[in-house]
């Protein structure tokens, strides 16, 4: 019987990562549901997967902090076995301002959510899975935004900022192990209906926006989670360091 691939999904008790997950587990993966604090959320989606007849574990674990990030890991291994897929997802926002109200405290909560938490996920990752560690290889997707590119400004560069860092993370990460079988890709979705926007202030701020959007529309969790999951199987085995805009054309 061929082994099940493990996907670790962070932030998936909402959004884009609980779509990722149910997509995943659906495709025959045993999934790590993470989330930092909504519990009942996250237990939801695990058990829409396994009353769908898939395999998954939710695991509560801050993805900005070391010591939760190594230990989701290892009760990965013993749970569901070696990662092959890594989705970093989870990120946050505070409320939309202009720079010139942003306060230290906010500007560092939101890089070392967004920016410490991917490298501390992929270090793991790329611990389990590099042939320089012994082994089998493997996928990491890391979901950026079209943020990084349009920079946000008067709503919140910080969060557009840590978007920068992902790319650049991508970019570097990918051709630092590309000859040890993993391959680094990543996602910038643009809006998408999530209730991350309630976070940053304006619920409707899709709707908001979406007339500028050449689409003429705001894009679905689902839709990203197809994006990922193309490019975390073999059907993209030849892509590397590579970047998919999924913003209706902005
Ligand atoms: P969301 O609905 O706000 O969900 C965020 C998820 O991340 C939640 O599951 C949350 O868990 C988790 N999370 C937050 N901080 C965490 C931490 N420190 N440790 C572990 N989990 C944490 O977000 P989304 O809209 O689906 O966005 C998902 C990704 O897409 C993010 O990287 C975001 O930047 C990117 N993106 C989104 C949009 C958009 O329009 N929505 C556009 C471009 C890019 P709890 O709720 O349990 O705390």
């Amino acid at each position: 019987m061929a082994i099940q691939k493990v996907a670790v999904i962070t932030g998936a008790s909402r959004g884009i990562g609980a779509a990722t997950a149910k997509l995943f587990a659906k495709q025959g993966y045993a999934v790590c549901i993470n989330y930092k604090s909504n519990k009942l959320a996250a237990e939801s989606i695990a058990q829409a997967i396994t009353s769908d007849g898939g395999r998954c574990i939710s695991i509560q674990a801050d993805v900005s902090n070391e010591t939760d990030v190594t230990s989701m890991f290892a009760t990965v291994d013993k749970t569901l076995g070696t990662v092959s897929v890594l989705i970093n997802n989870a990120a946050m926002l505070k409320t939309q301002s202009r720079l010139d109200h942003m306060t230290a405290a906010r500007i560092n909560q939101v890089l070392t959510t967004n920016i410490t938490s991917y490298f501390l996920c992929c270090r793991e990752a790329v611990k389990r899975m590099s042939t320089a560690y012994g082994g089998d290889g493997g996928v990491i997707v890391n979901v950026s935004s079209a943020a990084a590119r349009t920079g946000s400004p008067n709503e919140y560069i910080d969060y557009a900022a840590s978007k920068g860092a992902i790319d650049t993370l991508t970019k570097g990460l990918s051709l630092e192990v590309a000859a040890e079988g993993i391959r680094v890709n990543c996602v910038r979705p643009g809006l998408i209906y999530t209730d991350m926007h309630s976070d940053g202030g304006e619920p409707q701020r899709v709707e908001r926006l979406k007339n500028a959007i050449p689409m003429k529309r705001g894009g679905q969790p689902a839709e990203v989670a197809e994006a990922i999951y193309w490019l975390a199987s073999d059907k993209s085995s030849f892509a590397t360091g590579n970047f998919l805009d999924l913003a209706g054309g902005l």
